[in-house]
């Protein structure tokens, strides 16, 4: 083994050992470590410089009490976090997720990706992450102000516009945004809209920023296909969640062509092979708040696959684009199979590392295009970004010029992946492509910026 293999390992174990516990963490660590052995070797100066030990270990991390008090007058203690991970190329960026399985290792795993993420977008944005275990399922608008409103009253003295920007994630959409930044302004006393992202429009935010990451996706997927020889036009595609980002990514896959012949939540899944009909599911999802199961209560042609995810409609449907937009570790090896016999010939994250290492595997051993969240789901922080671009500059800019700017950024994170790739022997492999991009934008800015 050579000497920065060594060291690659060494540097994993040591993550382990310090941070015990935090499996998703330690996942996102050896996904990236996994592509840097050919950069090391190439450039020992970030083995001289520990640039690999200093970058696992975030600047600074908080942990606060939430207690609020639900609509009964009962009190409730939840968990917040954030974690300021890494600020090289600029203010910490990135969302806050409201689940009750979020814990100290899920921010990690998740603010590590968003430094390369981020990196990846070209823009000024340094990386982090926060959220809470708090369950704003079946909670009323009341009760989610309140939390809302005691996260704030603790994190309003870790962040700012030029210091930490947090988003939503899942659980945290424009209402929960909106409480937040209503809190901060207040405490503060101060209108500083760059001080959070995915406001509502006609209070600082940008257009564009709710449909951002599903569009990027697609984005990315359409150039993936390009660079082969092919189009999403006629593909017959599945997408997992029906949040946000799959929402959005129907919608323009509809609009380019694809057929849409499945989707999910967390109840199960719905085979439409007629293709979604997708204003009676943005009624259902983002009006009545519903399931899935009254998608197809509602809709003639589709199936509820009980307590199934997505993937088992590759049991009975050809599909030729799978774009996982719901959560971590969702695709397994053996929802990887069944979509390779169903004929998959891409795989694109919508959500944060949705697909296990075993299935990146087996996918790219059977040849399909397989690309990285980072890379392809980066369209939300891009355009946060550009959210704040547009408060720096107390503009608002249109939905087109926005859209034509993100389409442009989705771009350039393709060329930026598949070039990478392109120089380190290993054409098509997006994975290690926005690894190694990712990585080496950041490293160099944290050696010129000394040892911090
Ligand atoms: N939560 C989104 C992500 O995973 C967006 C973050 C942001 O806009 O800051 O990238």
């Amino acid at each position: 083994m050579s000497p920065s293999s060594q060291r690659i390992d060494a540097v994993y174990n040591q993550v382990v050992a310090r941070n015990p516990g935090e499996h998703e963490f330690h996942q996102a660590v050896s996904e990236v470590f996994e592509s840097l052995h050919r950069v090391l070797r190439k450039f020992p100066e970030y083995v001289d410089e520990s640039i690999l030990e200093r970058i696992c270990e975030p600047e600074r991390q908080i942990i606060f009490r939430v207690p609020w008090t639900d609509d009964a007058g009962s009190v409730h203690i939840n968990r917040g976090f954030r974690v300021q991970f890494n600020s090289a190329l600029g203010p910490y960026k990135g969302g806050l997720r409201f689940d009750p399985e979020v814990m100290l290792g899920t921010v990690k795993f998740l603010g590590f990706e968003q430094i390369f993420k981020n990196a990846l977008t070209g823009l000024p944005i340094g990386g982090g992450k926060g959220g809470s275990d708090f369950d704003p399922k079946g909670r009323s608008d009341a009760e989610i102000m309140r939390f809302c409103q005691s996260f704030m009253t603790e994190a309003y003295r870790h962040i700012g516009s030029m210091v930490d920007v947090p988003a939503g994630d899942m659980g945290v959409g424009r209402r929960e945004i909106g409480y937040l930044f209503g809190q901060y302004k207040r405490i503060a006393n101060r209108y500083e809209a760059g001080v959070i992202t995915g406001k509502g429009t006609s209070w600082g935010g940008s257009l564009v920023r709710t449909e951002a990451t599903g569009y990027g996706v697609v984005f990315f997927t359409e150039h993936m296909l390009a660079a082969t020889g092919r189009s999403l036009d006629g593909t017959r595609v599945l997408v997992s969640g029906s949040g946000n980002v799959a929402i959005y990514a129907i919608e323009k896959i509809q609009s380019l062509g694809g057929l849409v012949v499945g989707a999910s939540d967390s109840s199960g899944s719905v085979h439409d092979p007629e293709g979604i009909d997708l204003d009676l599911m943005r009624e259902i999802k983002e009006v009545q708040r519903g399931r899935i199961t009254d998608y197809a209560a509602q809709r003639g042609s589709a199936e509820f696959i009980e307590g199934r995810s997505v993937w088992a409609v590759a049991e009975k449907h050809d599909v030729d684009v799978a774009l996982p937009c719901a959560t971590q570790n969702e695709l397994d090896e053996s929802d990887a199979a069944t979509l390779i016999k169903a004929g998959v010939t891409a795989v694109v994250e919508g959500a944060n590392m949705p697909t296990t290492p075993i299935a990146i595997d087996r996918l790219r051993e059977a040849g399909v295009l397989f690309g990285p969240g980072k890379a392809a789901n980066a369209g939300g922080v891009a355009t946060s970004a550009l959210e704040m671009q547009q408060n720096a500059i107390r503009d608002s800019w249109s939905f087109e010029y926005t859209e034509a700017r993100l389409a442009e950024i989705m771009e350039g994170i393709h060329t930026r992946c598949a070039e990478t790739a392109e120089e380190y022997g290993i054409p098509g492999d997006y994975v290690s492509g926005a690894n190694i991009a990712g990585f080496t934008r950041v490293a160099d800015a944290m050696i010129a910026q000394g040892v911090i």
